[in-house]
């Protein structure tokens, strides 16, 4: 406290200047870049590890920015959500998706469930319209759980009876739900059984380490086995190596997700990759 005294009047260091300028910049840049067509979609397949049918693809975004070339998300999701931008942009990564979920399917014949990420802000946003997502879904015909919703678990711990009773309404209209980044949050786990979740995402933290960590590797069971019992599918984040898809698939894990299987790569490259046309 005596410190933070004393260092008051210094408080605005230039590289503090600097950042506030880039921010404000980053800002400017965001408001026009929906307009300008500047956001993409990439796709990471998700696959099944114990030889089921059914192809899933995390849309994942990415801004081409016209001066800075490819930015990732992990530098502009922040301040989207800070400044309220990502209702927008939530609102197009959601519109992309289900047409590329319809789009695959008319052209390929294959449904594939694209899982899209969904701010908090999102849902704490009381002019959400519910109605306007499901109405596209159902112009698409894409009710059958074509999409899936990912989420983390700070939203569950928020006390805020309206996201229950979202995440219903979005599970009545045919859209999945998922847990990200799961293990990396918090610790109660009472919110699992409160709500109706389809699927676990184990973190790629608790993947990573899978080879020379065997704690990791004891988490990782005790989470599917208890994933399962309680009716939900898991999802392993992050993996690398034929080694980790091995030992994740005999401790009875349904899908894995990372570079081993692919990068998340642009639609066109998912395409080639992934899907097979109808009539070639
Ligand atoms: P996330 O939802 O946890 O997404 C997984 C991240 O892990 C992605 O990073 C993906 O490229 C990366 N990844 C996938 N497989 C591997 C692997 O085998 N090894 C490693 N080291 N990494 C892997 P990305 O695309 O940079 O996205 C970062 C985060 O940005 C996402 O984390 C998500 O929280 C956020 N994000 C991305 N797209 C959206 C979006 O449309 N809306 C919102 N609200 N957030 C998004
Ligand atoms: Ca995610
Ligand atoms: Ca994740
Ligand atoms: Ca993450």
């Amino acid at each position: 406290a005596k410190d933070e005294g004393r260092n008051r009047f210094h408080y605005f260091t230039p590289s503090m200047q600097r950042y506030a300028k880039y921010r404000m910049r980053l800002i400017q840049d965001l408001r026009s870049a929906i307009a300008d067509h500047e956001f993409e979609l990439y796709y990471q397949p998700i696959v099944s590890l114990q030889g089921g049918l059914g192809l899933k693809a995390e849309a994942l975004i990415r801004w081409r920015h016209p001066k800075r070339g490819l930015v990732s998300p992990i530098e502009f999701i922040a301040v989207a959500e800070e400044t309220g931008l990502i209702i927008e942009i939530g609102n197009w990564v959601f519109q992309q998706a289900a047409r590329q979920s319809a789009l695959w399917r008319d052209r390929f014949g294959i449904e594939v469930q694209i899982s899209i990420n969904k701010s908090p802000v999102q849902f704490r946003d009381e002019g959400e319209s519910i109605n306007s997502w499901v109405n596209l879904l159902k112009t698409l015909n894409l009710t059958n759980n074509n999409i899936c919703i990912e989420i983390t678990e700070g939203l569950l711990l928020d006390g805020n009876s309206a996201i229950s009773s979202k995440l219903t309404q979005y599970r009545d209209s045919g859209i999945q739900i998922s847990l990200d980044d799961f293990g990396t949050g918090y610790s109660s786990l009472a919110y699992l059984k409160k709500f109706d979740i389809d699927f676990l995402k184990i973190d790629q933290s608790f993947t990573r380490n899978l080879d020379s960590n065997s704690d990791d590797f004891t988490l990782c069971e005790a989470i599917i086995v208890m994933a399962h019992k309680l009716g939900m599918k898991v999802i392993a984040e992050g993996v690398e190596t034929d080694y980790q898809r091995k030992i994740l698939a005999n401790a009875g894990c349904d899908f894995g997700q990372g570079y081993l299987f692919s990068r998340p790569v642009p639609v066109e490259k998912f395409e080639q990759a992934f899907l097979v046309p109808v009539n070639t």
